[in-house]
């Protein structure tokens, strides 16, 4: 089996307009079994979307042509590769009665999907926090250091964790050290090693599976997946299933560093 499970759509309101059809057919020409796209889902009733142009999430009407289109695909190529259909579901504190309902509401025609902290509470505003590098700058401002931005976004990951969302909560933790996508451009260096270890000690006791994302590795100011390689090993020792997604957003993402990321740490894990 040969897997990427964090991928976009032509749905997506900030990704491109690339085809499913051009997603499909790279994933079989590279030798993929199984592949999962993973549209961010419609925000949760009541909540306004903080980044500028408001393009985070899918629209709620778009839900069911996302669903339909993928549906047919996945009978139409059925002999060649396993698709499956998902939606990357935002976590956001505050918004789990909302986030449970909307999951009530879709999890059924659901196969794979992926939960995700994107945005964090802070003084009763959210913030995106993987939006810009001024914009992170300018949130983490608003604490004493850049060292507690991470422990509220650990935090917040934790508290997804443990969340409970009903029985189509995903079962999959997307990108849990998003918060280092910015790394590079403050400058600052924190020693969160005991804050992953606390996220994985959880995704372990409540049986997540961790999401293996090479974006990070693309982003000029991350230069690492999520989570960085010693992570993912240490993931694989305590026995955290891992599942590769390269979280592309165009069809010429996908699978980006799949050797890098996922095959080597699979081979140095085995040593
Ligand atoms: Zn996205
Ligand atoms: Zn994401």
């Amino acid at each position: 089996m040969k897997r990427d499970a964090h991928i976009h759509s032509p749905f997506c309101p900030h990704g491109t307009k690339d085809s499913f059809k051009l997603y499909i057919e790279k994933a079989i020409n590279n030798g993929f079994t199984d592949i999962s796209f993973t549209e961010h889902a419609p925000a949760p009733q009541g909540f306004m979307d903080t980044v500028p142009d408001q393009d985070s999430f899918l629209q709620p009407n778009m839900l069911e042509p996302y669903i339909l289109e993928l549906q047919q695909l996945k009978k139409q190529y059925a002999n060649d590769i396993s698709i499956k259909i998902g939606l990357e579901v935002d976590f956001i504190e505050g918004f789990e009665k909302e986030t449970t309902q909307l999951l009530n509401e879709i999890g059924p025609t659901l196969d794979d999907s992926i939960l995700s902290v994107h945005f964090l509470l802070n003084e009763q505003k959210y913030s995106c926090i993987d939006f810009s590098p001024p914009s992170f700058i300018h949130f983490s401002q608003q604490f004493a250091s850049i060292e507690d931005v991470y422990s509220l976004y650990y935090k917040t990951v934790q508290d997804s964790i443990s969340a409970d969302l009903g029985p189509y909560k995903p079962k999959r933790i997307g990108h849990p050290t998003l918060i280092h996508k910015f790394q590079h451009a403050h400058s600052v260096i924190v020693d969160d090693y005991e804050m992953i270890l606390k996220t994985l000690d959880l995704m372990k006791h409540y049986q997540y599976e961790l999401d293996v994302n090479s974006a990070g590795l693309a982003k000029q100011f991350c230069l690492e997946p999520y989570p960085p390689t010693r992570y993912i090993l240490l993931a694989k020792e305590m026995g955290i299933p891992l599942v590769f997604g390269s979280d592309a957003h165009r069809a010429e993402d996908l699978h980006q560093f799949y050797e890098d990321v996922y095959t080597q740490a699979m081979r140095k894990a085995s040593l």
